[in-house]
């Protein structure tokens, strides 16, 4: 079966609609889709309606923004309980404080000689409250100061680049706890794009599992084929689950559905037991 197990809806900062995103899902190939939207439960309603229309079997879940050791990482929830109320209230938390951020970055990004970046941002995103860089580098493509988003996001919006505001996010023990509270299953999203040393890797896998983590992300847009195998090798090694997922966020815009290879049959799949 093939399953796509990560990405975003306009309800964080992917760039179409739930339902426009099950219908690409289904489309090319996929058979079990997640939504996985940052910090946002509000698209999964209609995300499992079109994927129901769309005869594809649908898992709830989320991306749980977290800093760990000044690093942001991912955490992705799947299979959680949307209504779960101590998740939705923790969520809301982990949301606050964006667009405040956002104005910061703004004004960082004019003082770098790159004007209305607060409103060109915004025009792109769907809910205000959920305002990312990603909103800030479709600006950046829009306004012509970049050729595309992997320009936006190596010139401005990274650490050390005009446009990038540190920001506290979730606590990892927390996310993790939120997600198995709400009955889901945590996966460590794209362990390859944190640019962190293998002491450091090493040092967040063993929190990771610690607080109860269970999966990997080995397969994903974010990966080369060499990480793959080698974020294969380490859920083997440390004995975690694997993931799969494009974490697709809107046309031309780096991964697509369907264009990921599968996971080597090897791996223990975060799906194992599911009964689908
Ligand atoms: P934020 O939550 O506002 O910090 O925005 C983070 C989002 O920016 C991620 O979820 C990605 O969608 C996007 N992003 C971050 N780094 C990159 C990158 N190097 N290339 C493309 N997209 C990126
Ligand atoms: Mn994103
Ligand atoms: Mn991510
Ligand atoms: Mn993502």
């Amino acid at each position: 079966m093939n399953f796509d197990l990560h990405c975003h809806s306009n309800v964080s900062d992917g760039a179409l609609p739930p339902a426009q995103v099950a219908r690409r899902a289904a489309r090319a190939g996929v058979e079990v889709w997640a939504l996985t939207d940052h910090d946002q439960l509000g698209g999964l309603d209609e995300a499992r309606a079109a994927a129901r229309a769309e005869s594809m079997r649908f898992v709830d879940g989320v991306e749980i923004s977290v800093t760990w050791r000044g690093s942001t990482i991912h955490i992705v929830g799947l299979r959680i309980d949307p209504a779960d109320p101590s998740l939705v209230a923790a969520l809301e938390r982990v949301r606050g404080g964006r667009v405040e951020r956002a104005r910061q970055m703004a004004r960082d990004l004019q003082e770098a000689g790159v004007a209305g970046a607060f409103d060109g941002a915004m025009r792109h995103a769907e809910h205000a409250e959920m305002i990312a860089r990603t909103h800030f580098a479709r600006f950046l493509v829009e306004a012509g100061v970049v050729a595309d988003m992997r320009e936006a996001f190596r010139r401005f919006l990274v650490p050390g680049k005009p446009g990038y505001v540190p920001h506290q996010w979730a606590v990892l023990a927390d996310a993790v706890h939120w997600i198995r509270a709400a009955g889901g299953q945590a996966v460590l999203a794209h362990p390859g794009r944190y640019g962190l040393s293998a002491g450091a890797m090493a040092a967040l896998l063993e929190e990771f599992r610690a607080a109860g983590g269970e999966a990997l992300e080995v397969v994903t847009g974010s990966h080369s084929s060499e990480q793959m195998r080698h974020f294969g090798a380490l859920a083997t090694r440390h004995q975690f689950a694997a993931s799969r997922g494009s974490d697709f966020h809107g046309p031309e815009e780096g991964a697509e559905f369907g264009s990921l290879p599968p996971l080597d049959p090897a791996l223990r799949p975060v799906w194992r037991d599911w009964a689908l």
